[in-house]
């Protein structure tokens, strides 16, 4: 059974094509990256995919299902979950807080349960922070659970990111730029993670700039420029793909994975 199948994805913003018919299969249980220059037009490939931007055109099949006019959040109960290139964090409260403040919102307890304290709105409650140690200890957090955010280091900041999607509990994760801003040696944590998830059944799907850890840890890449595919293959395939060295950051790829 093919697991995510893209055909023809197409996204505009008026006259902008910022996602350009774009025909991808997503492997189960891979890694795939997706890589461009900046503007190329890959976090609105993920926005498309997660439901955050219906899309102009194309279709979005998911295990078989088509998806592409579904919203964001019938996406992710059928175990669809992203990052975003900039999460926001609430710094003063604590790590497990956010998990499980994310994952509520994901959940269906409505106001008046809440306020009622309604025997399922317990139950909600409780399921919610049970799950929320079960995946802040998945990536490597369970001592710092009751540390404000504010305290915490800028890699620890990225795994609680990366908690908040893992607590939909999802098949498919999309991490945008889950390396930014952070150091080699923190890079190396956080691409032993995506192994990790991937080694409990989970499928990855990554965009970054970091080429060497791309090339080390990615099954399959995605290459967009100006919204088009511009080639598609293994690591090996795409560092010495001509279109690819050419297009997109020539001698800075090639000497940054050299
Ligand atoms: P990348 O993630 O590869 O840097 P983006 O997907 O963020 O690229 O952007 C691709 C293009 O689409 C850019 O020209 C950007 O300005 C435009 N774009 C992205 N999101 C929007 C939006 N919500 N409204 C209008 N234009 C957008
Ligand atoms: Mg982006």
């Amino acid at each position: 059974m093919t697991f995510i199948k893209l055909e023809g994805l197409t996204k505009q913003f008026g006259g902008l094509t910022a996602v350009n018919n774009v025909d991808f299969e997503i492997e189960k249980g891979k890694i795939t990256a997706i890589i461009g220059p900046n503007g190329a037009g890959k976090s609105t490939f993920f926005n498309v995919i997660s439901g955050f931007h219906q899309p102009t055109a194309g279709t979005i099949l998911f295990e078989e299902q088509d998806i592409t006019k579904l919203p964001s959040h019938k996406v992710a109960r059928l175990g669809i979950a992203r990052t975003f290139q900039t999460t926001h964090l609430f710094e003063q409260s604590s790590v497990i807080d956010n998990v499980i403040v994310g994952h509520r919102l994901r959940t269906k307890s409505n106001l008046l349960d809440a306020i009622l304290r309604t025997a399922r709105e317990k139950r909600e409650h409780r399921e919610a922070y049970e799950k929320a140690m079960e995946v802040l200890s998945f990536v490597g957090l369970t001592e710092l659970a009751n540390h404000p955010v504010a305290t915490i280091s800028q890699e620890n900041k990225k795994r609680v990111a990366i908690a908040l999607a893992l607590a939909t509990s999802p098949k498919v994760i999309f991490l945008d730029e889950p390396a930014a801003g952070i150091n080699p040696d923190e890079t190396d944590g956080l691409a032993e993670l995506m192994k990790k998830m991937v080694d409990n059944g989970m499928t990855v799907c990554i965009i970054e700039h970091k080429m060497q850890m791309i090339m080390d840890i990615a099954d399959r890449i995605l290459v967009l420029n100006h919204g088009s595919k511009i080639a598609e293959g293994t690591p090996d395939e795409i560092k010495n793909n001509p279109t690819v060295i050419e297009a997109y950051l020539g001698g800075e790829l090639v000497a940054e994975i050299s």
